[in-house]
């Protein structure tokens, strides 16, 4: 059993971002932890600085001031090759467009985190099919992305991050190019990985995901505000 610990922290971290002559804060003096064995809903109207917030978390962008911390390691400072080494073996990342690789099929798509870490095809093609079976896709293995449903294309997204195993997976609108039904399997998925131990952080405007949520921040205009859940939500 993994223990719960707290994965990523933001201490007094704002974003400010300079464009020409003027200056947008995105996200205004935030402190957020985020733990595994939760799933974290993001939630707030468009520009509200959901994006920043997540990307801040997933060490895509350099918080503007204050620190952030990813499974204990201070990396605020950190060079832009250092960034992208704890992206491609600390995080995974599940976007609203899916972002497979158009011209590699379903299982190919799903080894990339694995052979971009060096590991070798035999034993990437193995661990491959057996995330795919846990999300009920091992007969589309040949498939190319074109040739699926976008509910199908989230849930090779989604078996892309179980290979990678990563204990942080951040999720960006996940389910708004989703139909209510492929929605909710996506989201039943994402929760059961929260169940088994993971990190799941999930953006999303969409009030529907409420009953998945273990905890839910709210943001607007910049500001964060930390909810944690009531069991009577659930019911
Ligand atoms: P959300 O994801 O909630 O829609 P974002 O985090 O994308 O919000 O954006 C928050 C604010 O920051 C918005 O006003 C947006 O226009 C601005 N913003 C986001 N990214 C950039 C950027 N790269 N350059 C300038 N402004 C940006
Ligand atoms: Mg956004």
């Amino acid at each position: 059993m993994t223990e719960d610990r707290i994965v990523a922290s933001l201490i007094n971290v704002k974003k400010i971002y300079n464009t020409g002559d003027t200056s947008i804060v995105a996200l205004d003096s935030t402190s957020l932890d985020i733990r595994n064995r939760q799933l974290t809903l993001i939630m707030g109207p468009s520009g509200s600085g959901k994006t920043t917030l997540l990307s801040l978390i997933g060490c895509v962008i350099y918080p503007t001031e204050g620190k952030i911390i990813i499974q204990g390691d201070d990396i605020t400072n950190y060079s832009e090759k250092k960034l992208a080494n704890i992206r491609l073996n600390n995080i995974s990342f599940i976007f609203q467009h899916f972002n497979l690789i158009n011209p590699l099929n379903t299982l190919e798509n799903v080894m990339q985190p694995l052979l971009l870490r060096g590991e070798d095809a035999a034993s990437a093609k193995l661990k491959s099919i057996s995330a795919l079976q846990k999300v009920s896709m091992e007969d589309r293995q040949k498939n190319l992305p074109k040739k699926l449903s976008g509910g199908q294309k989230q849930r090779v997204a989604i078996a892309r991050a179980l290979v990678a195993n990563t204990e942080i997976i951040l999720c960006d609108e996940p389910t708004a190019s989703l139909d209510a039904k492929s929605a909710n399997v996506v989201m039943k998925e994402l929760k059961s990985l929260a169940q088994n131990g993971k990190a799941i952080v999930v953006v999303t405007h969409d009030l529907r995901l409420r009953p998945f949520a273990d905890r839910i921040v709210y943001v607007e205009e910049g500001i964060v505000s930390d909810h944690l859940k009531n069991e009577d939500d659930y019911k």
